[in-house]
């Protein structure tokens, strides 16, 4: 089986599973004029996030990205006329700007900045993509940005800005000339323009998370950025199905090494489980494993050990418990999991202090004297044992034959998805 088979076949159980869950009205479009997010759980970092919303990422309508759970929101960019979804993004994205103070000045979560001047974060985003102008249109963009530009100016407030983009959209940006538009607020803004990367590993990037990124495309969009004088960060996303624990931890070590060498920022995220996804199926089912407490531990030593003096900071990391929406099944909190519930809320503990204080001294002493004498700990390591003798097999080998179960298995997932009261119904 080549790789562009198992590509295809991925994609095309996507695009099904999205179109029942799309059919069964899975999440609830209604346009408010309010943008999503706002609380430290909705965010990659300690400080408020929000989605402006209506229009569905184009490239969860071809198939692609796996995990990814926000490709259910929004209308498909046929129905976004009818539905009056620009003038909803428009109200959405000036909300930011008049209610600048109750929404963002007063949700910084950051604890302890010393040593750094009082900054303001927050990050703005769409549901897929902040440069394309499908999801948010060219003139919001440039109203909002410029009017934010005005407001901190005017105000001199130290504010730090983040927005959520694909690289092809800032290419496509750059040669289309309209980057030239919007670049002098997002440089007076301090912005980070983050971009879904993932993963170094090619096989894990392209045909288990399905991210149709190749190497060459996210370096020129790091590159043309820069040149701008934009920071960039790229998301580091721990988890995946096919993926035994010691990847998972071999492929975060080499994903954040790559990252730093070229001093983008990392933003972590460790897997929670999105409902109609192949991953939900094949966890549903049996055949998935979510990221082990112990897993992400290693995940942090890894990040403490390697991190490097960026600026605005070194690395964020997002709450994997975290929506919006927020997930009934997560790393955390599932039936699989080897590391007991009090390691893992003591690690979950750990991991959300660490957010938002940056201090390793104390995430040590918070952690370290409980979880080393527990005995889950032997059932961490039978685990790690038991996957080493699966690993043998050729990742694309175990890939494909998890896809091939989820295609055999498509139609009971759906009756489970069906018979779920975790369901919710929307008007579409
Ligand atoms: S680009 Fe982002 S929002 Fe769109 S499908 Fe991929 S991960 Fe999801
Ligand atoms: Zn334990």
């Amino acid at each position: 089986m080549s790789n562009q088979e198992i590509l295809k076949r991925s994609r095309i159980l996507n695009i099904r599973i999205r179109r029942f869950a799309r059919s069964k009205q899975i999440y609830d479009y209604r346009l408010t004029g309010q943008p999503l997010g706002g609380s430290i759980k909705d965010s990659i970092g300690p400080f408020p996030e929000y989605l402006l919303h209506g229009v569905k990422c184009l490239r969860s309508e071809s198939g692609y990205c796996s995990p990814c759970g926000y490709s259910l929101d929004g209308y498909p960019i046929e129905k976004a006329k009818e539905k009056c979804v620009e003038n909803s993004i428009h109200k959405q994205a000036m909300r930011i700007v008049k209610d600048f103070d109750r929404l963002v000045m007063k949700k910084q979560f950051r604890v302890f900045q010393s040593g750094k001047e009082k900054r303001i974060y927050f990050v703005v985003t769409a549901v897929g993509s902040f440069f394309s102008d499908n999801e948010v249109p060219l003139n919001i963009k440039s109203e909002m940005l410029s009017k934010l530009q005005a407001l901190v100016k005017d105000s001199n407030m130290n504010v730090w800005m983040f927005v959520e983009t694909r690289p092809e959209d800032v290419i496509t940006y750059v040669e289309q000339g309209k980057i030239g538009k919007i670049c002098d607020s997002l440089i007076d803004l301090n912005t980070t323009v983050l971009f879904g990367f993932e993963s170094i590993n090619e096989t894990i990037r392209n045909l288990d998370y399905l991210k149709n990124l190749s190497l060459e495309t996210f370096e020129n969009a790091v590159k043309l950025l820069q040149n701008y004088g934009i920071r960039n960060g790229a998301f580091v996303f721990v988890g995946g199905h096919s993926l035994t624990q010691t990847e998972i931890v071999k492929d975060f070590e080499n994903t954040v090494s790559y990252l730093y060498s070229r001093r983008i920022m990392p933003v972590v995220m460790v897997e929670n489980l999105k409902k109609c996804t192949i991953n939900h199926l094949l966890y549903l089912l049996g055949q998935h494993r979510l990221v082990e407490p112990r897993t992400s531990l290693k995940i942090l030593e890894i990040l403490r050990a390697k991190q490097v003096d960026l600026s605005p900071e070194p690395w964020l990391v997002a709450d994997p418990v975290g929506g919006p929406p927020e997930p009934a099944i997560h790393s955390f909190k599932n039936d699989k999991m080897r590391t007991c519930n009090d390691c893992a809320g003591n690690i979950l503990g750990g991991l959300r202090y660490i957010r938002k204080t940056y201090r390793w001294n104390d995430f040590d002493v918070l952690l370290h004297p409980e979880i080393d004498d527990c005995n889950c700990i032997e059932d961490y390591r039978k685990l790690i044992e038991l996957e080493s003798n699966l690993s043998s097999l050729p990742l694309e080998q175990r890939i494909f034959s998890n896809v091939k179960f989820a295609e055999q298995n498509l139609n009971k997932y759906f009756a489970l998805l069906k018979n779920n009261s975790e369901v919710k119904t929307g008007e579409n």
